[in-house]
């Protein structure tokens, strides 16, 4: 790994060590899908060395992008070293991260994995179901040390959580984790929403943190990918996994994302800013009973911002008097800010959770139906203000005379 850097630093040129040696400026994007082969014995040996997970022999050849791509490691290079992990694999979503590494615990015979709800949906979804061979149990971040079982492969934890952004103290279930008499469980945080500029969770234990690369990391909408920062064994586990599978990132989705890279601490610092002004203006509106974001009074007991958290982020949830219905006027109410799932970009979101994104998390875990979610952008949050309080005066003045005739 390149000599230690400030962050900010790092993002701007991390991944990018031999462009000066190249003659470029910004990096080549390599979309071979096959590379030549110098013969067939070497060839051979780079097939079987890059499938079972290892990291190319620079004198040999790449093989097959299915198992390596230069443009998508550039990318895992640059997020490993912003997360100051060892290494990072990149997947074609956060889901297929998300799979891959649940496909490798059970791989490795320990197929239950011990989960702190609340979590995004579709990850909740794909615990419940058990769709991959494993078996989840639902944990409280103080009950994690009781539901390790000898063949506990994972522990997982998202925060701040989606949608409720519940912060969770990683260390003090990190310590869950570590066993006397047996081998510490894998702790995976999730931290697609306070990105590394934000959080580090391995300075607090994690061994695996994993990202949506489709919200804050590409930031700006329009690229789908995942990603996992680790030590180089389980690295190695996931690139086997992701080269038998399938689930490789593509390499202009992994240039983009190299390039959002440079721009994250600014969009993420700036964002939260604004985010702390909506949340504290949306607080003082009547038709608003609830706002659920970190950095408000009595939403951080245990105080983890500032410990854990530099930052509150910028997704913030609020519920409206008048439950789902008001939520869902709301919502469509909105002409500046765009009612759509996802968030992390640069333009502002809103969405309502309990029909959307945890559409598919058990009745009882599934959050409040007038809970609405936004994902602040980079607009002026002056704006985003006006926009929101067109959307909820009209659900708080009463309905209008029908119209004339
Ligand atoms: C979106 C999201 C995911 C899933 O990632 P995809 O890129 O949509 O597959 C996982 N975790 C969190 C917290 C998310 O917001």
């Amino acid at each position: 790994m390149p000599e230690r850097r400030r962050p900010d630093t790092t993002a701007v040129h991390a991944g990018r060590s031999d462009l000066h040696a190249l003659g470029v400026h910004v990096p080549p994007i390599d979309l071979s899908t096959a590379n030549p082969l110098p013969g067939v014995g070497t060839g051979g040996d780079a097939y079987e060395q890059l499938a079972g997970g290892g990291r190319p022999d620079p004198a040999h050849s790449h093989v097959y992008q299915r198992l390596w791509n230069p443009t998508t490691a550039r990318f895992e290079d640059a997020l490993a070293e912003l997360e100051e992990q060892p290494e990072a694999v990149a997947f074609a979503s956060g889901m297929a991260a998300l799979a891959a590494c649940l496909t490798a615990a059970r791989a490795a015979g320990r197929g239950h994995v011990v989960a702190v709800r609340p979590l995004y949906g579709g990850t909740d979804h794909l615990l419940a179901t058990g769709l991959l061979g494993t078996e989840v149990s639902w944990a409280e971040p103080e009950t994690v040390a009781a539901a390790l079982r000898p063949d506990t492969g994972l522990v997982i934890l998202e925060t701040p959580a989606n949608p409720t952004l519940q912060l969770v103290d990683i260390a003090a279930v990190a310590a869950q984790c570590r066993r006397p008499g047996a081998d510490p469980v894998p702790l995976l945080v999730d931290n697609t929403f306070a990105t590394p500029v934000l959080q580090r969770p391995g300075r607090h234990g994690a061994d695996l943190v994993l990202h949506s690369a489709t919200k804050y990391l590409g930031g700006h909408g329009d690229v789908l990918a995942g990603v996992v920062a680790c030590g180089p064994a389980w690295a190695a586990r996931l690139r086997s996994v992701r080269a038998v599978t399938g689930g490789i990132l593509h390499p202009l989705s992994a240039y983009l994302l190299h390039r959002g890279l440079q721009t994250l601490p600014l969009r993420v610092r700036r964002q939260s800013e604004s985010a702390r002004v909506l949340a504290d203006r949306l607080a003082d509106r009547p038709e608003v009973t609830r706002v659920h974001f970190p950095g408000l009074p009595g939403a951080d007991p245990a105080g983890l911002l500032g410990r854990q958290l530099a930052l509150p982020g910028s997704v913030l949830a609020f519920a409206v008097r008048g439950g789902a219905a008001a939520a869902e006027q709301v919502a469509a109410g909105c002409r500046l800010i765009t009612h759509a799932v996802s968030l992390g970009g640069v333009s502002t979101l809103i969405q309502v959770p309990a029909a959307l994104t945890h559409r598919p998390v058990a009745e009882g875990a599934r959050p409040d139906p007038g809970l609405l979610r936004l994902s602040v952008g980079l607009e002026d949050p002056e704006d985003l203000l006006e926009d929101l309080a067109a959307a909820l005066n009209a659900v708080s003045a009463p309905p209008l005379l029908s119209s004339a005739g």
